[in-house]
């Protein structure tokens, strides 16, 4: 048996038919940039997280620089971020002319970790960027505590964490604006780049929209200098034909995730995730921690599993950050996990024996390295 780490052919057959209507229309209308697509979506995603504006935009790396760029950060400024994370969070953070500066993970749930967060403010810090890893909620009590002691921004990287929720409430929503990607493999995942900001705050909202659009809400009536980044049409459009299923596909992840735990509880060797109280996880990966994490994975592809690590380096330790000159010793859990996570297959439409082939190589590779 062969099982994909995602299977995105898999969700495009099972929505063929509106999905490719949706897509000609756009053709037929030539509606390419802006137009009613983009318009709908940006109504429906502000209904579905019940906030007062969704702005979309070209890319979910995009997303948080704008965000962060229209709440003033700039040179001198610093921005706190974890050390586990895709390069957006931390490169964005040094568009702006700040300088990122990293946090260690929790134990447990491979969130950015609020005692590190209080550690690292200085008179410089100006924002934490909580990342909402894999679909796990950080622990937004806490952050919001510290940010409102210290007089902090609050921006939400939500590109893993689409309807993640932290005591009801939708990731993206807690802090002063939340940042999604659609990335094919995102768990609303358009057919080529796009993403979206939301904010209650109007301001923040107007200006995130003007500076997305050369800075100017009105054709040729630019208020400042922006930059070019827009959601199209096209993806627009395959995004509102997905919305309508998109809590059920994150529910199918969830029920994934469970049979993934029935399966694997035995085994000793291997640390399942653990999802935080009083939150709801939405499984964008299936995250295990293994000793021997590299035979592990090598037995998978022998086997026809594909798995995938995330990340294979925390950002510190890639040479874009050599310049800070960081140590294993200044993030004690992210280094330690480096060597440990091991992302098994995840999307919505995996079915049953596929999650029981994945889990029974998964014991017979323990069972084999018990008799040696
Ligand atoms: C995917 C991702 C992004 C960037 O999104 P793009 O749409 O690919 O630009 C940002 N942050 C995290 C944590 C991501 O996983």
């Amino acid at each position: 048996m062969n099982v994909p780490f995602v299977d995105l052919k898999a969700q495009y057959n099972s929505v063929k038919k509106e999905m490719d209507e949706a897509i000609h229309r756009i053709l037929d209308n030539t509606a390419f940039i802006g137009g009613n697509e983009v318009d709908e979506f940006e109504k429906a995603f502000e209904e579905l997280y019940g906030v007062d504006h969704c702005v979309p935009v070209g890319n979910g790396t995009d997303s948080l620089y704008i965000i962060m760029k229209m709440l003033g950060i700039s040179p001198g400024d610093e921005v706190i971020t974890p050390a586990n994370s895709w390069i957006s969070s931390s490169e964005t953070i040094t568009q702006t002319g700040a300088k990122p500066v990293f946090a260690d993970i929790e134990e447990e749930y491979f969130t950015i970790d609020p005692n590190h967060i209080e550690q690292l403010i200085t008179e410089k810090t100006k924002a934490i960027m909580p990342v909402h890893i894999f679909g796990q909620m950080c622990d937004m009590d806490a952050i919001m505590d510290i940010a409102n002691k210290h007089d902090l921004f609050v921006i939400e990287d939500c590109a893993q964490s689409h309807f993640s929720e932290f005591k009801g409430k939708r990731a993206g929503v807690i802090g002063d604006a939340g940042s999604f990607s659609f990335y094919p493999g995102k768990n609303l995942g358009a057919y080529g780049d796009a993403g979206a900001i939301i904010t209650n705050n109007e301001e923040l909202a107007e200006n995130c929209k003007m500076f997305a659009r050369h800075g100017a809400l009105k054709k040729h009536e630019h208020e400042m200098e922006g930059i070019n980044s827009r959601l199209d049409g096209i993806q627009a459009a395959v995004l509102n034909v997905k919305l309508p299923h998109i809590l059920k596909w994150t529910e199918q992840r969830n029920q994934n995730a469970q049979l993934y735990n029935q399966y694997l509880s035995g085994i000793d060797e291997i640390d399942l995730p653990k999802v935080r109280n009083n939150t709801k996880h939405t499984f964008h990966l299936y995250v295990i921690r293994a000793q021997r994490r590299d035979e592990l994975a090598e037995y998978l592809d022998e086997k026809g599993i594909s798995n995938a690590i995330h990340y294979p380096r925390i950002l510190p330790n890639l040479q874009a950050y050599d310049y800070l000159h960081h140590s294993c010793t200044d993030f004690p859990i992210a280094n330690k996990y480096e060597r440990q996570i091991l992302s098994l297959p995840m999307y919505p439409e995996l079915r049953k024996d596929q999650i029981k082939y994945v889990s029974e190589t998964l014991i017979n590779f323990f069972r084999k390295g018990k008799s040696k």
